[in-house]
């Protein structure tokens, strides 16, 4: 894995979230895990080899992100906000998270279909939160201080680990750093409050839930980036386009890449991202068709 600093380390080249892990005087705490079960097996052995895992955190619910918890089961705490742990690999009638997992299989992992749980024995024990919690948290581990700052706006229980001795913070995907943003079942205002408060953290390194290890500069291009989603998706509702005609003419995929693996996604997030917003925005206020509104946009065409 990557050293991002001493005793910090994270994996961005693999199908899945940055599943990363901090080695302190007492131990190790793993934050995320792979979503592929031989990378999942292979980090717990990399992360133990450095010493015991005193807690596994995870940043939010998205299968990604919880799915290898499955291969970290062991006599150390599972930290989970209250609000991801309610939603800990639940299906939803839009996403059946198993089924993800597994789809990604043949193609990413086919090694570890030996150590893929059937449906019945996955539920049974998922590894989810032991230890659950709502607002901050704070756990001391040996000389490190691990900060879980509740920062909703990606999914409701979104939470960044801060490590102020190691001046680095693990955003979960509060941050997609130089690949496509999901924005989903987001709450962007939210989002962005959060990001404003990863802003007032003194650090150096930003562990992204997807993409490379940067600096917090990329707070402010994410913010960029979902603010642009907002303005292209409420300028179509003045403009009076339906839901269909949005998701048709709004997409930012030549923006950036989808993260790696899921390239076949593209389409998916830009119908999502667009169908999502769109909601939001009418739910708020209405699409109203009307040839007499001059929008903001149209008024400059004229
Ligand atoms: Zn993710």
């Amino acid at each position: 894995m990557e050293q991002v600093t001493r005793g910090v380390f994270t994996e961005t080249q693999l199908r899945g979230c940055n599943p990363s892990y901090v080695v302190t005087s007492d131990g190790v705490v793993v934050i995320d895990t792979p979503q592929l079960p031989t990378r999942a097996v292979e980090m717990r052995k990399e992360a133990e080899s450095h010493g015991p895992i005193r807690y596994l955190i995870n940043t939010e619910h998205h299968v990604d992100h919880i799915f290898g918890n499955y291969y970290f089961k062991g006599d150390f705490p599972v930290v989970n906000h209250q609000a991801l742990y309610d939603r800990f690999m639940v299906v939803f009638p839009d996403l059946d998270p198993y089924e993800y997992a597994r789809e990604a299989i043949p193609s990413d992992d086919p090694d570890g279909a030996a150590i893929f749980p059937d449906r019945e024995t996955y539920y049974a024990d998922p590894n989810k939160g032991s230890i659950v919690f709502t607002g901050d948290l704070s756990l001391s581990v040996g000389d490190h201080t691990f900060r879980l700052l509740h920062t909703p706006g990606h999914t409701p229980g979104q939470v960044a680990v801060h490590v102020p001795e190691r001046r680095v913070v693990f955003t979960g995907d509060t941050i997609f750093n130089g690949c496509q943003t999901w924005l989903m079942t987001s709450d962007v205002d939210q989002w962005i409050a959060a990001l404003e408060r990863i802003a007032t953290l003194d650090v150096d390194h930003v562990v992204p839930g997807h993409g490379p290890v940067t600096t917090p500069a990329v707070l402010a291009v994410q913010r960029a980036n979902l603010l642009d989603w907002v303005a292209a998706v409420s300028d179509a509702v003045a403009r009076g386009w339906s839901r269909d005609e949005t998701i048709a003419r709004v997409n930012f995929a030549d923006r950036y890449p989808v993260d790696i693996g899921q390239g076949y996604m593209m389409d998916h997030i830009q119908t999502l991202n667009a169908a999502s917003l769109w909601d939001k925005l009418t739910a708020a206020i209405p699409v109203k068709p009307s040839a007499e509104v001059a929008t903001a946009v149209g008024a400059g065409e004229t």
